[in-house]
């Protein structure tokens, strides 16, 4: 019938899938933890959409998650009573991938020979709903959208198309079906059919899902007989209301693994609770490295909003600024509507305090975090730290202190501002910087002779924000930040100065021959007591933007 079709899925998704099928992971177990946090997403969304909408016609008097088993057919179902899809989320969710970075994560991907690397990338891209098909060769899916009468049937064997049906009847919710592989396809391959595998996956990797988790199994009864008995899975206690010594650490980390939709451990852990008139836990992650989408324009920020257990939304850009964009976590208000809108939100007192509070507790963890950590938080995430530079006036001093820059004092080693004010030498009043794209365009560059024969150190700085930040920051404990590319710096002791005097008289004639042949490039010629190999070179007024600056607004098309 033309209610049945069949459909190609997007290119990427394809590539994706090809690696799932053919699959590049050692641990499959993970593809139950995905459709499980699928369908807790799910469930979220229901009661949400229920308690706010009381004409939307649902039942969430008992919202949960059901595992079944069937050894003889081959099959695990898992199922929910939650939100659903209509026909054309199914095509647009399942059938495509909307995440930014697909493209280049299958590029490099394509282009790898490291095996491990690339189980690492995909992890951290997360696989979704397409793990399944590590373990199946078909997978049904089964859903009806809250609210609607009708239902949707999808299902593919991960080869390049699906079929998408409409059909008449569908219970509320999300019904996937895996027609599981043989065991013996793959060593790596358990039998998920198995009672205890499945009760061990559950509890190993979603534990602490809010929502009960329940599985028919098999008990020996009273006589010897065995009896079918309901069973639920999971203890469903929401980490972040419990207290941190009632927490161990691996239960953060499956708990970060299931908000930050990411395979590897995270850095750090926040734990913290509000108390008094607004009470709040929150629960907050950094990761261990920096997403793809991590300067993509409409990339996402990690902290999700509930209000006393109840999921509110994604993305909430009220408790986390712009560039603390990579925190993942969880905040509970605990006296907020659940109704709150992005707007409102964005207006309320306590949410900006709560909002202050969690950025001086993630500066404050950033600053006392082990070296070895810090390190790889910095190669991560350094550059959108300082974005808070420009973006977040209040915490300057304490971003300042975050800042690691490479520096000509020891080529391995970055330094903290704080060290290089100390390793300033007599006479030094300020802080000297390059910009360039990278650190041997700037070491080779003739504004630095001067100082590396004077033996001042210079930083030298290679993100595009640099160019920025420290213009708008101006100096570090009173001491100017100065380019060395720019104006006329003062590195003269008075007996050099009276030197430099009497040659500029002695050339004073050539200077000027030099500024008329030279008028219509450049606006003035002066002896130079920066060069000390190099004959000449081209530097900008104090004022000017800086080579790189001018670079980037010429590409931004300026
Ligand atoms: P992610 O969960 O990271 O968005 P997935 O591949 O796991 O990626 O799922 C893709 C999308 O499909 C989800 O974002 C969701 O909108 C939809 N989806 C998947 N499973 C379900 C489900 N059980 N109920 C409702 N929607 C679902
Ligand atoms: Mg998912």
């Amino acid at each position: 019938s033309d209610r049945v079709e069949t459909l190609e899925f997007q290119a990427e998704a394809r590539q994706l899938l090809q690696l799932m099928v053919h699959s590049i992971y050692s641990n499959k177990d993970v593809f139950l933890r995905e459709l499980i946090s699928n369908a807790s997403d799910a469930l979220d969304k229901l009661r949400l959409a229920s308690l706010v909408d009381k004409d939307l016609s649902v039942d969430a008097s008992d919202l949960h998650i059901e595992i079944e088993a069937d050894r003889d057919a081959r099959t695990l179902t898992v199922r929910d009573n939650g939100i659903g899809m209509s026909r054309d989320e199914v095509v647009g969710l399942i059938g495509t991938i909307a995440k930014s970075g697909t493209a280049e994560l299958l590029r490099t991907l394509r282009e790898s020979k490291d095996a491990a690397a690339d189980q690492d990338l995909i992890g951290q891209f997360g696989v979704g709903f397409y793990a399944t098909f590590m373990v199946a060769d078909r997978v049904t899916l089964l859903t009806r959208r809250a609210g609607q009468t009708g239902g949707t049937r999808w299902e593919s064997t991960g080869e390049g198309t699906y079929s998408v049906e409409t059909v008449d009847e569908a219970p509320q919710g999300t019904s996937v079906t895996l027609h599981l592989k043989p065991v013996d396809a793959d060593d790596n391959l358990h039998d998920y059919t198995d009672e205890r595998t499945v009760r061990e996956i559950v509890k190993r990797y979603s534990d602490f899902i809010a929502w009960p988790i329940r599985m028919t199994v098999d008990k020996p009864g009273d006589d010897g007989a065995t009896v079918r008995e309901e069973q639920t899975l999971n203890s469903m206690k929401a980490l972040w209301a419990r207290s941190r010594d009632e927490v161990d650490e691996a239960e953060y980390k499956e708990f970060y693994r299931h908000v930050a939709h990411d395979w590897a451990d995270p850095l750090e852990t926040i734990h913290m609770r509000g108390e008094g008139t607004f009470e709040y836990e929150a629960l907050l992650f950094l990761p261990s490295h920096a997403p793809l989408d991590l300067f993509a324009p409409q990339g996402r920020r990690g902290v999700q909003l509930y209000v006393k257990r109840v999921f509110i939304m994604d993305d909430c850009e009220a408790l986390i600024p712009n560039y603390l964009r990579f925190v993942k976590g969880v905040v509970d208000a605990h006296d907020l509507s659940l109704n709150i809108s992005r707007e409102i939100l964005q207006q309320d007192r306590q949410i900006r305090a709560v909002r202050r509070r969690l950025v001086k507790k993630v500066l404050g963890t950033l600053k006392d975090m082990s070296a070895e950590s810090y390190r790889t938080f910095w190669t991560e995430f350094g550059p959108v730290v300082k974005e808070g530079l420009l973006e977040d006036p209040d915490n300057t001093e304490a971003l300042l202190d975050l800042v690691r820059a490479a520096s000509t004092h020891d080529p391995a080693e970055p330094t903290t501002l704080r060290a290089y004010v100390e390793r300033m030498k007599d006479g030094q009043t300020e802080i000297y910087y390059a910009t360039g794209e990278n650190r041997a365009t700037i070491e080779n560059s003739p504004h630095l002779e001067a100082f590396r024969a004077k033996g001042y150190e210079v930083l030298i700085l290679t993100d595009p924000v640099d160019e920025v930040w420290v213009e708008r920051v101006g100096a570090y404990d009173g001491k100017t930040l100065r380019s060395v590319a720019k104006g006329q710096v003062d590195l003269e002791t008075e007996e050099e100065k009276e030197k430099a005097e009497a040659e500029r008289q002695e050339y004073a004639d050539l200077l000027t021959f030099l500024g008329g042949a030279l008028t219509d490039s450049v606006k003035e010629v002066r002896l130079s007591t920066r060069l000390t190999t190099s004959p000449a070179c081209v530097v900008g007024d104090a004022h000017d933007m800086t080579p790189t600056l001018e670079k980037m607004y010429r590409a931004m098309g300026q």
